[in-house]
């Protein structure tokens, strides 16, 4: 009896101490998300995951079934797939809903020595002789919609035409990290807060995204997965770490679409109808950012990825959904400049001059949500003397 107590105490202790390879972790965070969105505009909330590989990389073994399975559980309803590209990809990725869940087939492209080109909805196989910006011209002329990827390393930032940008990747911070502080928590937490604790704010990307908003691009916010479920410590014997849940569920894509379809989804991230939710700090459904008159109905406000004039008497509006404890700390960031703080869960302020103006959404030093743009222009034209 005292043995089987005693064995009893050691399980526990084990599961409560960790390790990452503890069947444990990809706990349910989150609610599926297709609802409307408080923006208006007749606009549907999606989550989605993002830069999401499947089995038609070489190096990833996740079914469809299984990467739906997982998406459904954790309330995503859209995932994006780029994988990397050999012949017949293309015919053979999911278009279209599967098991519940709406698929897009994309690609992983090289972007030269470093860094990629995340491109989906991508129509056709092509030639793999190509050079990136020769790629990414053939996905514009299948009507692809392509991001600059793995943009912690990235070299070449000519490339273009490009619709968006991953603002973060889970794969760089086990590559940017020392092992060490990746192998005292591997071994001593369990999978979820192990992988939590691996999310640090991706300042130089958020530096590089400004960067290149500043230089008159239109590029939408999205955060990459980067999932393979293909890290296997034991071989064959199994102990895959960074399965689908135990990733999905860190953090998600909120697209606002007008029809949920792959049409849909391909419209709004075109359109920047985007923002990046860090699921592991708390549910972001139902964040809206809008700028307009400050009596105007929701429908004549200006929304995340419109373009707009700018006016001395419209203002910037912010909401943040009250799902945590702790009151957020909203950034506003304009040109790359910070020219708000509020800790609150709603702001709103007047803008003295027209740029680009985005939102980023930290709970104490963490940051929680990162909005795309309002582009907001100058309400006159500005004469060549100015
Ligand atoms: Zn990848």
């Amino acid at each position: 009896m005292r043995w089987s107590v005693g064995i009893a105490w050691c399980a526990v202790g084990w599961s409560m101490t960790g390790c990452t390879l503890l069947p444990l972790g990809g706990w349910r965070n989150s609610e599926p998300a297709v609802r409307p969105s408080p923006l208006g505009h007749g606009l549907t909330e999606l989550r989605a995951a993002f830069h999401v590989h499947c089995n038609l990389s070489h190096d990833s073994p996740g079914s469809i079934e299984t990467i739906a399975r997982a998406a459904k559980y954790l309330g995503i309803d859209t995932v994006i797939l780029n994988d990397h590209y050999a012949w017949g990809n293309i015919s053979r990725a999911p278009r279209g809903m599967q098991h519940g869940v709406l698929f897009l087939p994309g690609v992983e492209l090289r972007a030269g020595k470093k860094g990629s080109i995340l491109s989906f909805d991508v129509k056709e196989d092509f030639s793999n002789q190509l050079t990136p910006q020769e790629r990414v011209r053939e996905m514009s002329r299948q009507g692809a919609v392509s991001f600059l990827g793995h943009c912690e390393e990235l070299e070449d930032w000519s490339l273009s035409p490009v619709q968006g940008f991953e603002v973060y990747n889970l794969h760089a911070e086990f590559t940017l990290k020392s092992k060490w502080s990746i192998a005292w928590r591997f071994l001593f937490l369990p999978p979820d807060c192990f992988f939590a604790t691996s999310i640090t704010t991706p300042t130089d990307n958020l530096h590089s995204y400004d960067r290149e908003l500043g230089r008159g691009r239109r590029l939408a916010a999205l955060a990459g997965h980067d999932a393979h479920a293909n890290v296997r410590l034991f071989g064959p014997l199994g102990g895959t770490i960074g399965t689908y849940p135990e990733v999905l569920r860190l953090f998600s894509n909120h697209i606002l679409v007008r029809d949920w379809s792959v049409e849909g989804v391909v419209e709004a991230v075109r359109a920047g109808r985007t923002f990046v939710v860090f699921d592991y700090l708390a549910d972001g459904t139902g964040f809206a950012m809008s700028y307009g008159s400050l009596h105007g109905a929701p429908d004549e406000r200006a929304i995340l990825g419109d373009e707009v004039k700018h006016d001395p008497s419209a203002h910037l509006q912010v909401s943040v959904p009250e799902t945590t404890d702790s009151t957020p700390r909203i950034r506003v960031i304009e040109g790359g400049r910070e020219i708000a703080v509020v800790n609150a869960w709603r702001a709103s302020l007047p803008l003295e001059r027209p740029g680009v103006v985005r939102v980023e959404v930290y709970l104490g030093k963490r940051l929680w949500i990162v909005s795309s743009p309002i582009y907001i222009t100058p309400s006159a034209p500005i004469s060549s003397g100015a």
